[in-house]
């Protein structure tokens, strides 16, 4: 049998999800909902928060991608395509107003300069950069990446937008980290480009209760990103070499 040797892989590069990851999504939902709401309060002589309680309502009783049409079919108001998509436009454009999480706010410059520091992030890219541009964070990564500016078929798991980040930070994916937060996308795809993944898992948020299938999990899990700078540190990669 030969010999064989341990070498370590360090990791140099951070890659950060951002909905769910760095700020709550559901601060962007409301948002949107007080924007629509408005808009529909003119429309039909309604209450604004009334109406703003019913879209959240449904939002919570887990509609997603039709809670406008949900709305208006509990206020018997017919269906009507051009509102729907005014309420949509109404609920994508308006300017956010967002937090990181505490423990996002930490970590930030505890990462950058020590480790190359960037974003990659779906959803429609004009959203996205507003989002980024409300919680600030073009000043506090190295590259930001919307997957979205390939088009749509290019959103995560898709290699494309790992690769040109790891392109903007010079980093190989072996020497990358890949954290989000959500199983059905997130890490299937940056495992596949060799990338490692870590899932942070928030109580309350979206994805918390989502068991990945297989093939779809992270290689590691933490509920707080003030672990993450550890498990950096300790992390590396045992690669075995014949001698
Ligand atoms: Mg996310």
């Amino acid at each position: 049998m030969s010999p064989e040797r341990h070498s370590k892989t360090s990791l140099s590069a951070v890659l950060l999800d951002l909905d769910d990851t760095l700020y709550p999504e559901s601060e962007f939902v409301r948002g949107g909902f007080h924007a629509a709401a408005k808009l529909l309060a003119n429309r039909l002589s309604r209450d604004a928060d009334e109406l703003f309680g019913l879209l959240l309502n449904q939002f919570q009783c887990g509609v997603r991608g039709s809670v406008f049409d949900a709305v208006l079919f509990e206020l018997n108001v017919p269906r009507d395509p051009h509102l729907i998509d005014e309420l949509v436009q109404t609920y994508r454009s308006h300017e956010p107003q967002l937090t990181l999480f505490p423990d996002a706010e930490w970590l930030l410059p505890m990462l950058w300069p020590c480790y190359g520091l960037g974003i990659l992030t779906d959803g429609p890219a004009e959203v996205q950069r507003r989002k980024v541009k409300a919680l600030g964070l073009q000043q506090r990564v190295e590259a930001i990446v919307y997957s979205d500016d390939f088009g749509r078929e290019q959103w995560k798991p898709s290699s494309i937008p790992y690769l040109e980040l790891l392109r903007r930070l010079h980093a190989e994916p072996s020497h990358a980290v890949y954290v989000g937060d959500n199983p059905k996308k997130d890490f299937v795809g940056a495992r596949r480009l060799g990338l490692q993944t870590v899932r942070i898992r928030r109580p309350n948020t979206e994805h918390s209760h989502v068991e990945p299938q297989p093939g779809f999990e992270a290689d590691h899990e933490i509920t707080t990103l003030k672990d993450l700078p550890d498990w950096l540190t300790a992390n590396t990669r045992s690669e075995r070499h014949a001698a």
